[in-house]
């Protein structure tokens, strides 16, 4: 009897797409398929984060179900801890499977009928991940969940509080892989500096340890609180295997907002964090919320000005949008959504520019691993998480290549590489 195929559908944050790595991984009785159309069960590994990813979710459910009336659809990841209740009682799930059951998604796979397995919000996944399908750079979860409460956010709810993976298992899985040839390690999780706080051990101890492995060339971290690099963290700034690059998540440049937001950071402080990094050679990245409830005018020209003395190259802007059960979807006053898209425009406009003005200065040795290609154009990331794209007549897929000088151009870097 041949298989049956699935099909998954990830929306979402890199702790997602891990997720349905560990998934992928798990399944022993069915044959994994590319083609939704064709599947017979398709797992829709959720996001949460807004009222509007409940509806991207929503939609894509709609349009599968017509699209394939036969497959059962299975709602996993954040969204089926929030709507996962909802969704199967208006019938347009087939099953709900919580974060804790994903290790056993094979058995799940055949229940006969609908169900709902949530499970629970402590469990910490075992699972060793040896091969990531189609990527040069291996993401390796490492912690799952968030202590903190940041007023717009529904993560600690639907993830719930900090767990840290175990640190053996962490390594084995990074050994496997740098076996594998995986060179690019990035360490991803929900709230990835907070790693180790439950185990007595922190995040620059994992990485001490990650270093020693061997393949194991570059490790980026995804996003770290301005309050997780203390002393011990510093002091693994100068090592080689660091990508001199960090994301460092501030969310608000002005002390109002972040007040309002919750959150554990400040401005005076983040701007000497940021000082010093970047004198230690690193390209600074950070999330920064526009448009949050109580961003008056006055508000938001204080944090421009202050966006302007910050040494940051790269931005993840996010349009505020309300997520039910937050503290911040009942504040006001509310920023019109047209204005908050001229915020959007202004903040990462400006932050192109700055980055341009860090490329100029940055554009010399560059180690860049090459991702993908095609007709003789392969796109990679250097150590600043500068995007570059190289021209070669070699096949340089999932290959690390030195740049002695790139050419600088408005939207990325491009080099040439021929043979001999
Ligand atoms: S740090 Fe704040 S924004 Fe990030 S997951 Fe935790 S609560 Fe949410």
């Amino acid at each position: 009897m041949s298989k049956e195929k699935v099909f998954f559908k990830t929306f979402g944050c890199r702790t997602n797409q891990f997720d349905t790595q560990v998934m992928m991984s798990r399944l022993e009785d069915f044959e994994l398929c590319r083609d939704e159309a064709e599947a017979d069960v398709v797992v829709v590994n959720s996001c949460t984060v807004t009222n509007g990813a409940d509806a991207t979710v929503r939609h894509y459910i709609n349009a599968l179900r017509r699209r394939n009336p036969a497959a059962r659809v299975i709602l996993a990841g954040c969204g089926a801890h929030s709507k996962g209740e909802e969704l199967l009682r208006q019938g347009k799930v087939y099953g709900v499977m919580g974060h804790s059951e994903k290790e056993r998604i094979n058995e799940i796979l055949h229940r006969p009928e609908g169900f709902y397995e949530i499970g629970d919000l402590e469990h910490v996944d075992s699972t060793v991940v040896g091969e990531f399908v189609g990527k040069s750079r291996a993401f390796i979860k490492i912690q799952e969940g968030c202590d903190f409460r940041c007023s717009y956010c529904i993560i600690p709810s639907v993830r719930g509080n900090a767990r840290s993976h175990d640190e053996a298992q962490i390594l084995e899985q990074i050994r496997l892989l740098a076996a594998n040839g995986f060179g690019e390690f990035i360490l991803t999780g929900t709230n990835v500096g907070s790693y180790g706080r439950d185990r007595g051990s922190s995040i620059a101890r994992l990485l001490k340890r990650i270093s020693q492995i061997r393949g194991v060339r570059r490790i980026r971290i995804g996003s770290l609180e301005p309050i997780q690099i203390d002393a011990e963290f510093k002091e693994l700034l100068d090592e080689p295997w660091m990508a001199r690059h960090l994301h460092i998540a501030l969310q608000h440049t002005s002390d109002r907002m972040l007040e309002l937001m919750n959150r554990r950071n400040r401005y005076a402080e983040d701007r000497k964090l940021f000082e010093e990094l970047a004198e230690r050679g690193y390209a600074l990245g950070t999330d920064f919320i526009v448009g949050h409830p109580g961003e008056g005018e006055a508000e938001w020209r204080q944090a421009m000005e202050r966006i302007e003395e910050l040494p940051l190259t790269h931005v993840h802007a996010f349009t505020y949008s309300p997520r039910e059960g937050t503290p911040s979807a009942s504040m006001g006053p509310g920023v019109r959504g047209d204005m908050a898209k001229a915020r959007h425009r202004e903040l990462t406009e400006r932050i192109r520019q700055k980055n341009l003005a860090f490329r100029r200065e940055h554009h010399r040795d560059l180690t860049v691993l090459l991702e993908s290609g095609e007709d003789g154009r392969y796109r990679g990331y250097d150590q600043y998480y500068n995007r570059i794209v190289v021209r070669s007549d070699q096949d340089l897929e999932a290959t690390w290549v030195y740049i002695a000088e790139a050419e600088v151009h408005k939207e990325e870097n491009r080099a040439t590489l021929s043979l001999g």
